[in-house]
């Protein structure tokens, strides 16, 4: 009730998930666990949140809710995917699509219909390697950033998952991409540094969902962190995502998703201008009529969110997180995603900066 009157009447929850899978207890070995719902809990998220009545709604309902341009007698749930990763065709798709539960999927559109794997995965897989092989960072040739990001975690002071996100939110892609190379340089090459796992829908997929009213959104080119970027390369992220699924699907596309949940003022100019209507954060934070469309809050959730002391499904857990408790607890801090744009000149100077490490084999 509170969250409500906050909100300006009625809630308006938007829900983010990346993966659905089937082998929860397989996938949590090789896989990033914060990307990961099983499909039988994310099933249950969605039959709670219509328990506790909700109403699914589109990106566009909710858009048009914030402005006033309609209103709404019960709360809106926003279901939306980001990355457009295979398991969400194979298991989230049949049941949404049964439960008539609308969604929509944000893509990066240069990975669709690939076999190429994004670069959190690439990465993630590659430290389980050299945690396997029980290496250790030590001084030879890598650029400076990869131990920045290896250090930590192979000495076991970080865990894996929060290094991650943040130095791929602190680095632009080339930096990003350096890094995997010199990693998987450092690793000896070869097929098995490329996860198997992390695979992503085709646009054969893609067109499937949006003949049964899926929608999708932009989510840049080449899954690019957009604030890390140079002007011309941030606008043509956007455009030509934008352009590629309109082709593939032959309808406007209006809605996007920042990668890694970062915008900037610049950015949001861009959408802007280039006809969007939205752009979705992973700010975990009510969103208010009269709020501003293109900073969407978002609540990102995933397996573990819905886990209780036993082990298992806990209802208890799951309704305080839709009822938004913890925040109002002041037990869990959202992050915020606005950032200030980086020049170009330091995403150069970064390549520039090198020191002398590698890893080795402990002694
Ligand atoms: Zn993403």
């Amino acid at each position: 009730m509170y969250r409500r009157s906050q909100s300006g009447g009625r809630r308006l929850l938007i829900v983010s998930y990346h993966r659905v899978v089937e082998d929860l207890t397989g996938e949590l070995q090789r896989s990033i666990p914060g990307l990961l719902i099983s499909k039988e809990t994310f099933r249950r998220h969605l039959e709670q949140a219509a328990a506790a009545g909700y109403e699914f709604a589109t990106i566009g309902d909710a858009v048009d809710v914030m402005a006033g341009r309609r209103s709404t007698k019960r709360d809106l749930c926003v279901v939306t995917f980001d990355d457009g990763y295979r398991d969400v065709y194979r298991f989230a798709y049949p049941l949404l699509k049964r439960m008539g539960v609308p969604a929509i999927v944000y893509l990066p559109t240069d990975f669709i219909g690939t076999k190429r794997r994004f670069n959190h995965d690439r990465l993630f897989h590659l430290i389980q390697v050299a945690q396997k092989r029980r290496l250790r960072p030590y001084f030879t040739t890598l650029p400076e950033p990869a131990l920045k990001l290896a250090g930590p975690i192979l000495s076991g002071s970080r865990p894996v998952s929060d290094a991650l996100d943040e130095f791929i939110g602190e680095h632009s892609a080339r930096v990003v991409q350096e890094v995997i190379q010199a990693l998987e340089q450092e690793l000896g090459g070869g097929a098995n540094l490329l996860p198997e796992q992390g695979d992503i829908m085709d646009w054969d997929e893609v067109r499937h969902m949006a003949r049964d009213g899926f929608e999708f959104g932009a989510h840049t080119l080449g899954h690019t962190v957009l604030t890390m970027e140079p002007a011309e390369q941030m606008e043509r992220e956007i455009i030509e995502s934008k352009q590629a699924i309109e082709r593939e699907l032959g309808t406007p596309v209006r809605d996007f998703a920042y990668c890694n949940g970062w915008y900037s003022e610049e950015v949001i100019r861009l959408l802007k201008q280039h006809g969007f209507r939205s752009g979705v954060t992973t700010e975990d934070l009510p969103n208010r009529v009269g709020g501003d469309p293109f900073t969407l809050k978002r609540k990102v959730l995933w397996e573990n969110f819905s886990i209780g002391m036993l082990g298992d499904y806990s209802e208890a857990l799951t309704g305080c997180q839709l009822d938004d408790c913890f925040a109002m607890l002041g037990v869990s801090r959202p992050v915020t995603g606005r950032r200030p744009h980086l020049s170009a000149t330091r995403a150069a100077n970064e390549l520039l900066m090198r020191s002398q490490i590698s890893l080795e084999e402990p002694t």
